[in-house]
């Protein structure tokens, strides 16, 4: 999952010993009964998209259909209820355009999450949108609540409205803009989350140029990704990890050369991993990887429909696991899932998956088996290992870095100056 800019939530050996209430939780398995503990909950307000990008892996952005208020009380008695609530958590309002739901939604909903206790301190509320229908009422509103914004944009106009459009077929670079030119007007923080595809991934230069020049410095790479909807990945082709190394290896050096004026969610996660080992850890030692722990994620759709682990698998259909939607908070609760057939197939061939990681990959102590959903959707299984999306986000980086690092101290013999990028395919 590299759906936001969100870097995985740190946890402490004391987190888990300042439950909101004192519910028992029921014992999944005995490897992982000890560790449940929320790090994120998604909500989609609803499943609707003012827009159409066609690398989307949403299958339903065309309903208009919204979450009801007393639904979402009922999502937070069970989730307030299932004492997951260890710590400050994200509550991220996503899968779909969230800003395309009326502010005075947003206003009655948060008005009832702060009704519970400690909500205050622990929800950080985020939103990812794709900027298009920003203004100064949802400025006010986004300041008013601390609500931290992740935006959508893919680069410059000719790189942005390739993929980045409307029903219409007509590009959103100049909407986008103006909704990011009015997050600065009106001081609201923002990072970016830039899809990278194969119209972008030769032009780290340009991509570069673009950020600095419109002053955004943070900024997440999602590496197009075979997900959902998106049944094929641009640079799912041969030489597409290659064209993803040479991107990641120019920016990167790009950066270091200003002085590192970006700070890039993907090379800071890699810094942090070779720098601070075990920033991320869990008091068991192991990874923190929210994805791939149940309940780390908590995704809930507008009907109250819930799954756990990536975000991605909300409202997927799958014949494997017979279904990602392990349960509804209407009629039960979030441990009803445990006893779930599908619920126990899928945790049963992450965890396979993450020990054939761990007997395999010299990377596993820095990902804990990254994403499920990546697994699922490129290799057919969660019982499985590589993905592009682990090359590119959690190896590649690392690589790199350890690469630069090793050449400032002089202790390799490959000194590697500005790459030179390889040729698109055809050329
Ligand atoms: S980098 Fe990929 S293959 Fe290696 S441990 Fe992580 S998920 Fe598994």
């Amino acid at each position: 999952m590299t759906t936001t800019l969100e870097a995985p939530t740190q946890r402490t050996a004391s987190a888990s010993n300042e439950g909101l209430n004192s519910a028992v939780q029921p014992k999944l398995t005995p490897q992982n009964s000890d560790r449940l503990a929320m790090g994120l909950l998604v909500i989609q307000p609803s499943p609707f998209c003012n827009i159409n990008c066609d690398y989307c892996y949403l299958p339903n952005r065309t309903d208009t259909r919204r979450m009801d208020h007393a639904v979402l009380e009922k999502v937070m008695d069970k989730v307030w209820d299932s004492g997951l609530v260890l710590s400050p958590f994200s509550l991220l309002w996503h899968a779909g355009e969230p800003l395309a739901v009326p502010i005075s939604w947003y206003e009655k909903a948060f008005e009832i999450i702060n009704r519970y206790p400690k909500a205050k301190d622990y929800v950080i509320h985020s939103v990812q949108t794709n900027g298009t229908l920003i203004n100064d009422k949802w400025c006010e509103f986004l300041n008013k609540h601390e609500v931290e914004v992740g935006l959508s944009v893919d680069g410059p106009r000719e790189i942005h409205d390739h993929h980045r459009k409307t029903r219409k077929g007509e590009g959103t670079f100049d909407k986008t803009m103006r909704g990011m030119e009015c997050l600065k007007k009106n001081n609201v923080p923002f990072g970016v989350v830039s899809v990278i595809s194969d119209v972008s991934v030769d032009h780290p230069d340009e991509m570069y140029d673009f950020y600095r020049e419109h002053g955004i410095t943070g900024i997440g790479f999602n590496i197009e990704e075979v997900e959902g909807a998106n049944e094929t990945s641009s640079l799912g082709k041969d030489g597409g990890l290659d064209r993803i190394r040479a991107f990641l290896k120019q920016f990167y050096l790009r950066n270091k050369a200003d002085g590192f004026p970006l700070n890039v969610r993907e090379f800071q996660n890699a810094e942090r991993n070779i720098l601070e080992p075990g920033w991320c850890s869990r008091p068991d030692g192991g990874y923190y990887n929210q994805e791939a722990d149940p309940f780390g994620m908590v995704n809930v759709d507008c009907f109250g429909n819930f799954s756990s682990f990536s975000p991605e698998l909300l409202g997927q259909s799958t014949e494997k696991y017979e279904s990602f939607t392990f349960g509804n908070l209407l009629s039960g609760s979030l441990f009803d899932a445990t006893v779930n057939g599908a619920f126990q197939h899928v945790l049963a061939d992450i965890e396979a998956g993450n020990q054939k990681c761990s007997e395999t990959c010299q990377f596993y102590k820095y990902c804990g088996g990254a994403s499920p959903s990546n697994k699922y959707y490129e290799n057919g299984t969660f019982d499985s290992t590589e993905t592009h999306q682990c090359r590119s986000t959690v190896m590649m980086p690392m690589e790199i870095i350890l690469e630069d690092l090793e050449n400032d101290l002089g202790i390799t013999e490959t000194v590697s100056p500005l790459i030179e990028m390889p040729k698109p395919p055809g050329v």
